[in-house]
């Protein structure tokens, strides 16, 4: 069995491709981020098992759709990545809560801006990709809410005490 990273791979995904995204949206908040710390918050959370399940769902579905084996009317839903479908990103969105709320509006501004490896899978000669778009939007989101958790510099709020 292929591990995650690999999956991800065959499909034109990498690791670093997705920290990238991570990058732009925590390197405003945060100056000293690298690329490497990014990297490490992608791989965090995608061993986790709720992510890779997703995952798993998400890329059978898009390689069935590209060999043209789904029933009708998915095929055709899919084919067309039919712009009311929108079962991908309620997929996306079991990642995005993993971290908190902030990925959720990271997802959201992922999912209009479309940048970097995202835009190359949005594109339609490069095969079906309707659930790996949300999905690795997802775990960029997640990833950056990680970050964002764990920032030391981040004010911390004593509890009043009764
Ligand atoms: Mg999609």
């Amino acid at each position: 069995m292929s591990t995650i990273n690999e999956m991800l791979l065959n499909r034109g995904v990498t690791v670093e491709g997705i920290a990238e995204i991570v990058f732009l949206l925590q390197s405003p908040y945060n100056p000293v981020l690298t690329l490497e710390h990014c990297i490490e918050s992608v791989q965090a959370v995608l061993q986790k098992r709720e992510v890779q399940y997703a995952l798993f769902t998400g890329i059978a579905l898009d390689e069935l759709a590209e060999q043209k084996k789904l029933p009708l009317p998915l095929q055709q839903i899919l084919q067309k990545d039919e712009p009311l479908y929108g079962v991908d990103e309620t997929l996306a969105l079991s990642i995005t809560h993993v971290y908190g709320m902030i990925g959720l509006t990271s997802f959201g501004y992922l999912d209009k801006l479309k940048p970097l490896i995202l835009q190359k899978l949005n594109n339609k000669n490069n095969g079906i990709h309707v659930f790996l778009d949300d999905l690795v939007a997802g775990i960029a989101a997640a990833a950056s809410a990680r970050i964002a958790h764990n920032d030391p510099s981040a004010k911390r709020y004593d509890l009043p005490s009764f």
